[in-house]
């Protein structure tokens, strides 16, 4: 029996959520195109992730150049640490990520000499690291000193922005600075959907404050964005935290916490959705030591200047948005028949409303299904509120077809409409139906997504 990670990337095709990247020439691995369903989608996502940020106003906004000099990647670590240790099998060729092995193999035992292929058994050669960041040149020239990478995190802009920020604004600790943006990694092996892309957003913010106060900044953060998730409606059997070990920690982190979601592609079910760091002071000293600008933080009060601590909450869209998509799915029986139904949070639906004319040759219920489609079509906001016609097929047959793109209520005109003007409302959830008056449809919508 197929997976839901399965049905989800053959239903997300079929609907227009998501292609695989330049499909008609036999595709490109770890690249996938946002259909016309799924930019919206992915952008109520967005939406969400800033509101919750921004819900204070010491958050300020962030939008870096994805290219940045080569000297950023150097400071940061990246051009030298920013690499997965691979092995091969000497058998099957195949090659691995040694932090992808099963527990048996991975890496402690693989210090001690190589181990068994997972797949056919066969001896694994050596670990060795392999660099992930993609590289190309700005300008003509293509030598050394023209090298510059696709970045891997969004979040290096945030730290060599710190200052400009400060100067432009002059926050006091805490505050924070958010970014959403693209992040490139030449992943080994692309997979599981948009789990591992090669190319993917990211949705960070940096949250910098008192190292004193970091570990509550930190516990707060882990808090807050779990909220977020519940929020939207993703079931709580299906996300968890997970605390790192101290040996898993990376070199500059005191602490750090994965948010995991239930998507089926692990041993016990559960990987990363999102990271909480706590990077401590790490980013800021770095770049003051190779960039020869001081990032410190002045204290008028305390006349005191310091490094703040930076607790990082990175979470990948594509791994949210997949995240939504998998939690919402779901197949069961509505008026005995068997139906494919994505529960999505009303907030997150790509459409919000579906107008049905009940027949397409009755100039009188199309002219007033027009009005009613009209009528909602002011409430439209950009991307985030979007209403769909549809009159194709019986009602039975539209209806299916929003249940499966997660539309959460369809308005039907109807003969009766013509006569007292009210029209159904159904509720995708629960499949009821209610009338009501065209005039306060769309108090009640609105009434519905609050
Ligand atoms: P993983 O261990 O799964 O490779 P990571 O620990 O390297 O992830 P981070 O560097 O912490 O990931 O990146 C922050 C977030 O960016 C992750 O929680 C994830 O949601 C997202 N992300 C990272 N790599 C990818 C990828 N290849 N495809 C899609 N999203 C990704």
């Amino acid at each position: 029996m197929a997976s839901t990670l399965e049905k989800i990337t053959s239903l997300a095709k079929r609907r227009g959520f998501i292609y695989p990247g330049s499909e008609i020439y036999g595709g490109l691995a770890g690249t996938w195109d946002y259909g016309p369903l799924g930019v919206f989608l992915k952008e109520n996502i967005k939406y969400e992730w800033w509101r919750h940020m921004l819900r204070e106003d010491h958050i300020y906004a962030l939008d870096g150049a994805i290219l940045m000099n080569s000297k950023v990647w150097e400071a940061s670590g990246h051009v030298e640490q920013f690499s997965d240790p691979l092995v091969d099998c000497k058998k099957c060729k195949k090659r691995f990520r040694v932090d992808h092995l099963p527990r048996r193999t991975a890496l402690r035992d693989l210090k001690d000499g190589p181990s068994a292929c997972p797949e056919c058994g066969g001896e694994l050669t050596e670990a060795r690291p392999f660099q992930m960041m993609f590289k190309t040149h700005a300008g003509p020239v293509e030598d050394s000193s023209s090298v510059v990478y696709l970045r891997p995190e969004t979040a290096q802009a945030i730290f060599v922005n710190f200052k400009n920020v400060m100067d432009s604004f002059h926050p006091n600790l805490p505050f924070g600075i958010a970014q959403v943006g693209k992040a490139f990694r030449n992943e080994i092996t692309p997979q599981h959907f948009l789990f591992r892309a090669r190319e993917f957003e990211q949705m960070e913010l940096e949250y910098f404050g008192r190292p004193d106060h970091a570990d509550q900044y930190f516990d707060d953060i882990c808090k807050m964005r779990m909220d977020w998730f519940l929020s939207l409606g993703i079931k709580k059997k299906n996300i968890r935290f997970r605390k790192h070990d101290k040996d898993e920690l990376a070199h500059y982190a005191k602490q750090a916490t994965d948010i995991e979601y239930r998507y089926g592609i692990s041993e016990d079910g559960f990987s990363e959705l999102e990271g909480i760091a706590n990077r401590t002071d790490f980013d800021l000293k770095t770049h003051s030591e190779h960039s020869r600008e001081d990032l410190q933080y002045f204290d008028e009060e305390k006349k005191e200047r310091f490094y703040p601590y930076v607790i990082e909450p990175s979470l990948g869209l594509d791994r949210a948005f997949l995240a939504f998509l998998m939690d919402g799915y779901e197949e069961d029986k509505l008026g005995g028949e068997r139906r494919v139904v994505l529960k999505l949070h009303p907030k997150l639906a790509p459409i919000k409303v579906a107008v049905f004319p009940l027949v397409a040759n009755k100039k009188d219920i199309i002219e007033k299904a027009r009005e009613v489609y009209r009528a909602f079509s002011r409430l439209v906001e950009g991307m985030r509120f979007r209403v769909m016609w549809d009159d194709i097929g019986n009602i039975g047959k539209r209806y299916r077809r929003q249940d499966e793109i997660g539309t959460p209520w369809c308005v039907t005109i109807d003969y009766q409409t013509l006569e007292d003007d009210t029209v159904t409302i159904r509720d995708r959830d629960t499949g009821k139906q209610e009338r009501h008056n065209i005039s306060s449809l769309d108090k009640y919508i609105l009434e519905m997504l609050k």
